[in-house]
């Protein structure tokens, strides 16, 4: 990362953390206060909560390429979608709260794997919190791509704070129907806040170019 860029993710970590106050980082503009601890609908307070990371053979193949994909699941999430495949962490929580420093050694030590990514899964509600960690995880060292692999329940602004930063998106486009969003995941305006946020993602980082990396399907 440019020391441009590091002044950017510095900037955008200093003002996301402030937001947690009055928590309105995603669509559902729960205004809890978050700092302390105040639980809104993705149940996650100040500290980010984790569930696993691994070295991830089975994301999308050029995310994944040889040596895997350091995937972080973030426990807790801003949708309930009935049909999560991750339901044990993304809605019962299973995980635990990590300092920020934890989850920068967690990026350092998949790094240091060799996985060719980071993967944060569901980040969505723990941005800032991310962005912090990610302060400290490039001050020692990270250099891989990150990857922002999102369910898409997100706000354009939000996702403005992470040009520069993020190298990847990965978000879903789950509906297109006010009324099937409500209900699978208890978002009915779903589709009013995703077509903006995945607007915006591509207007930093435009389509995915690929290369020919071996071992990879052409
Ligand atoms: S991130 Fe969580 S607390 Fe904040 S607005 Fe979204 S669901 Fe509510």
């Amino acid at each position: 990362m440019s020391r441009d860029k590091l002044k950017k993710l510095k900037k955008a970590s200093a003002s996301a953390l402030k937001l947690l106050e009055s928590c309105a980082i995603c669509p559902r503009k729960c205004r809890v206060n978050r700092l302390k601890d105040k639980l809104g609908f993705c149940k996650t307070g100040l500290k980010p909560k984790v569930c696993s990371f691994i070295s991830h053979q089975g994301e999308e193949p050029p995310i994944s390429g040889t040596k895997g994909s350091g995937t972080i699941f973030i426990s807790n999430c801003n949708m309930s979608c009935s049909y999560c495949q991750n339901y044990e962490f993304s809605q019962l929580g299973q995980g635990r709260e990590v300092e920020f420093e934890e989850l920068a050694q967690f990026m350092l030590d998949l790094q240091n794997s060799g996985c060719h990514n980071i993967n944060f899964v569901t980040p969505t509600h723990i941005m800032p919190q991310i962005l912090k960690s990610l302060e400290i995880a490039i001050d020692k060292g990270l250099r891989i791509p990150l990857v922002y692999n999102t369910g898409g329940y997100e706000l354009p602004e939000m996702i403005q704070m992470l040009d520069g930063i993020m190298d990847i998106y990965l978000p879903d486009m789950r509906y297109a129907s006010n009324d099937l969003a409500k209900k699978y995941s208890n978002a009915p305006d779903y589709p009013k806040y995703n077509r903006p946020a995945v607007k915006e993602m591509h207007r930093q980082v435009g389509i995915a170019k690929f290369d020919k990396a071996p071992g990879l399907a052409e």
